[in-house]
């Protein structure tokens, strides 16, 4: 999978791009990134990516033109064109996207990006991500090019290099082969909603494979007792259905107390409602 970056601070990225998994991913020939400095597509003596706003106002926009020679540059056609074309190989409507490119808008108005539009991403060939400066891109470009804005939460930051950093690397694990264990992504908080984990344990509900939506459990190692405080005695006694079960209680407690809107979605067994209860009787 290839992942295209346009900004105006081309360095931003560089530790990001030589650590841990992100490295990996790409030394393995799994994911490709390309960083575009927008300045490299200006004409002027000064560089200029940007101007003062129509209508006035404080602050400065990114203008259209640097952006989109950076876009004909990478070969992105406006974004009716793509439409037309992909309309010729008849795709049923609806289907879930994938295979493609998609140019995406970081951008505080955008939808919100999260572990489902990950998934979604990690389908596709190729994800372009703008990063937005100053008070943001001017608004032709997203109409002409960008097929989604994503905000990667309710703040506002002053680029989106770090919400394009955030969404790639959340969408690069999800490829496969870049996290070693195939299924470790689907063991991890919000992994498959679904809980389609296809290995079976007997006597445990398959509601108890995979995080089916909830958070991820405390996670422990040695010592076995650190400051005083010991490691839950369940994880050391290596029983696997107990430790399990321990586990799936934790997730539940976990997502109640922080996240509570996340169970509403979460598909429960009777047994994860039972506990849910007992753990709300506890206060
Ligand atoms: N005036 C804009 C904020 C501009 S911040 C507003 O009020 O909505 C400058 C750039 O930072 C944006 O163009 C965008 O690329 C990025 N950015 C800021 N907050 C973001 C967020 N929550 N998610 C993704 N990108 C964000």
């Amino acid at each position: 999978m290839r992942f295209d970056l346009v900004t105006i601070f081309p360095g931003f990225f560089a530790g990001f791009f030589e650590h841990g998994i992100v490295r990996r991913a790409q030394a393995d020939g799994l994911v490709e990134i390309g960083v575009h400095d927008l300045r490299s597509f200006t004409h002027d003596r000064h560089r200029t990516v940007d101007d003062r706003p129509f209508g006035g106002g404080e602050g400065m926009v990114l203008k259209p033109e640097p952006l989109a020679r950076a876009m004909e540059a990478m070969g992105i056609a406006p974004r009716q064109q793509r439409v037309l074309r992909s309309a010729q190989d008849d795709k049923a409507e609806g289907e879930p996207i994938s295979g493609g490119t998609r140019v995406i808008l970081t951008s505080a108005q955008g939808c919100r990006f999260d572990q489902s539009v990950a998934r979604e991403l990690a389908q596709l060939d190729r994800v372009v991500l703008i990063c937005g400066r100053y008070e943001g891109v001017d608004e032709r470009i997203n109409e002409l090019y960008c097929d989604m804005e994503l905000s990667i939460g309710d703040y506002v930051l002053s680029g989106g290099e770090l919400a394009a950093a955030i969404v790639l690397d959340a969408t690069m694990r999800l490829i496969p082969g870049v996290l070693g264990n195939e299924a470790s992504g689907e063991f991890e908080s919000f992994g498959a909603a679904d809980a389609s984990i296809t290995t079976d344990v007997e006597g445990v509900p398959r509601s108890q494979h995979g995080s089916g939506g909830l958070l991820d459990y405390p996670h422990y190692t040695r010592p076995a007792e650190f400051a005083g405080l010991r490691a839950p005695e369940v994880l050391l006694n290596g029983d696997h259905q107990q430790i399990r079960r321990w586990r799936r209680e934790q997730q539940l407690r976990k997502t109640l107390r922080n996240r509570p809107d996340l169970l509403e979605r979460a598909p429960l067994s009777e047994e994860d409602r039972r506990v849910l209860e007992a753990i709300k009787e506890q206060g």
